[in-house]
């Protein structure tokens, strides 16, 4: 089992946790960012922390592990393949969440609803009630990085590597502004 020590060591090295002085979109600035993404160039890390995620379900005889495109497809990829199952994404057509290209879930089947980072849940809520009409029984859900601070809820299990909280400020009320750190934009090369 990994320590959230050993966890945050990965974010860190493949600069997924950020620290510095970011000016976010919507206009407030943070001490900190979160891109999971990058995580996800490195098969060796993915793999590692896939089956960290996979671990936690090991007792749910899951049957299909689930996420939404683009974040989770990898995610379910590895975490289906430890589980031994299969895996499928569901994404946007007209503004709704579908499972497209054939890919179904049988009446009762057993599934795992995988992500890589959760900020408001919205698009984790979309697959779950894809699964449901599917017929699909949804076990849990899996993320690497809960980043709502544990705010957004499901009506199932919820799993994350990581849970953060991250603090954001008005330009006016910035400490760090205040201590004249560089402003960045997340992911410039400046960092
Ligand atoms: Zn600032």
């Amino acid at each position: 089992m990994l320590s959230e020590k050993e966890i945050m060591r990965i974010f860190r090295e493949t600069q997924v946790w950020q620290e510095g002085h970011f000016l976010l979109t919507s206009g407030r600035h943070s001490g900190e960012y979160i891109q999971c993404a990058r995580v996800l160039q490195y098969p060796r890390f993915t793999e590692t922390l896939c089956y960290e995620l996979a671990k936690k379900f090991k007792g749910e005889e899951i049957d299909v592990v689930a996420a939404p495109a683009v974040g989770g497809i990898i995610i379910a990829y590895e975490v289906a393949k430890i589980l031994q199952t299969r895996a499928i994404f569901a994404e946007r057509e007209n503004g709704k969440m579908v499972f497209r290209r054939g890919f179904e879930i049988d009446e009762d089947e057993k599934v795992l609803v995988v992500e890589d980072v959760i900020t408001t849940g919205g698009s984790v809520q979309e697959v779950i009630q894809a699964v449901r009409a599917a017929g699909g029984d949804v076990r849990g859900v899996g993320v690497f990085v809960d980043r709502s601070g544990g705010k957004a809820k499901f009506d199932t299990r919820v799993e994350a590597l990581l849970t953060v909280t991250i603090k954001t400020y008005s330009p006016e009320e910035c400490p760090l502004c205040r201590e004249q750190i560089p402003l960045v934009k997340p992911g410039s090369r400046k960092l």
